[in-house]
């Protein structure tokens, strides 16, 4: 079925969504940009192979609208926004994120934007060739953003394991992780580190030996992934892999991990609830690259990775202790958090002047 744009846009609050298309690179794409109120907005361009043009949509007003919740939860001075190509065999990827970096231009650092699934350092030194407003890999530090990503992730499951048991108590614990790209590994370095067991499951064979070999970590099949009986299940792979059929199978008492969008749909965040999963919501976790990068970028400085730990672990603890409080489930709590934050910024902004785009160091 379709999507409504329209009613979609006005339910969650976006201010913009624009189809972009470029004939000469065969470029089709959209940018959601759903708050620019504290004058940027944030987020990656994702390039992936969609079903159709649906499917690219409900991607990006989902990653733009949770772009948004994690500035909010972070306490930057940013919204958020993503853009996504429509991945396929004769785009011109360069020239195709040239022309992006040209829209980005043009709107004036409204929108700053920076890497995600499908685009790494080259293609954002095709988008920097047109614009200054994306994401420079050298000084904010080569692989620090994703390492500040692992880091948040495992600060936030430690944050979670007290919440539960009063204690971290890692080599007491099995800690499945899907997924062994960037984060997972950087987690799985952090887990193997303080004594945990780990098994992970990695669908590219040859990853999942790399990571086996130099961690000495138990592999499972990806098919068993959501079977294992473990303390935490680490998702850090793909988005909406949380839904009606694999929560029914999960073993774990928490789920923390580094993807995007993990659950299906929000009500799944009830679920695991009811379940009595503690589910930490993957927006409050993974954030650390957005923190890296975001401090850089407004700020012009370099916050070490453990300083960025210890800020998304105090902020996931308050998170679920706010949530025991009410007896609700921590990402419906977080959510409505998020939105407050936006809804105060956006009054803010329309009693002030708009202060145009924030200024970049
Ligand atoms: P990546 O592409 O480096 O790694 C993902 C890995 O998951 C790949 O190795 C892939 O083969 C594997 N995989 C896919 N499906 C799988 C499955 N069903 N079972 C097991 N393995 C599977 O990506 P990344 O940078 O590590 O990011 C991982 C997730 O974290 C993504 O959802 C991303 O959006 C999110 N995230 C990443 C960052 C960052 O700093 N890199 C920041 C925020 C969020």
């Amino acid at each position: 079925m379709g999507i409504h744009i329209l009613d979609a846009m006005a339910r969650e609050g976006f201010e913009e969504v624009v189809a972009i298309h470029d004939r000469a690179s065969r470029l089709r794409a959209f940018l959601g940009i759903h708050d620019s109120s504290p004058g940027t907005a944030f987020g990656g361009i994702r390039r992936w192979t969609y079903r159709d043009e649906d499917q690219a949509l409900r991607d990006c007003l989902r990653l733009s609208r949770a772009m948004s919740h994690k500035c909010a939860l972070a306490g930057l001075p940013a919204g958020g926004a993503k853009l996504v190509i429509l991945d396929r065999p004769d785009l011109d990827v360069s020239g195709a994120y040239r022309a992006i970096g040209d829209h980005v231009e043009r709107l004036g650092g409204r929108f700053y934007t920076g890497p995600d699934v499908g685009t790494g350092d080259e293609e954002l030194a095709r988008v920097a060739e047109r614009t200054r407003y994306v994401t420079d890999p050298g000084p904010a530090g080569p692989g620090q953003l994703a390492e500040a990503t692992a880091e948040g992730v495992f600060a936030g499951m430690g944050a979670a394991l007290r919440h539960l048991d009063g204690t971290e108590d890692w080599s007491a614990r099995t800690v499945v992780v899907q997924g062994l790209g960037e984060v997972g590994r950087g987690l799985v370095r952090r887990l193997v580190g303080v004594g945990a067991r780990v098994k992970a499951a990695e669908i590219d064979p040859e990853r999942a030996l790399e990571a086996h070999d130099e961690f000495e970590i138990e592999l499972i099949d990806p098919a068993s992934e959501f079977d294992q009986r473990c303390d935490v299940f680490a998702p850090c792979a793909l988005g909406g892999i949380l839904h009606d059929l694999s929560i029914a199978r999960l073993q774990c008492r928490v789920v923390a991990g580094g993807a995007n969008n993990v659950l299906a749909r929000s009500h799944h965040a009830e679920r695991l609830h009811e379940m009595g999963i503690l589910y930490a919501p993957d927006f409050v976790l993974n954030s650390g690259a957005l923190i890296r990068g975001a401090l850089f970028h407004l700020e012009g400085r370099e916050e070490p990775v453990a300083a960025i730990g210890t800020r998304i672990g105090r902020t996931t603890a308050g998170i679920l202790d706010r949530a025991r409080a009410r007896a609700i489930a921590p990402a419906t709590l977080a959510s409505e958090e998020a939105e407050d934050v936006i809804s105060e910024r956006r009054r803010a902004a329309s009693r002030e002047p708009n202060p145009g785009p924030t200024r970049l160091v």
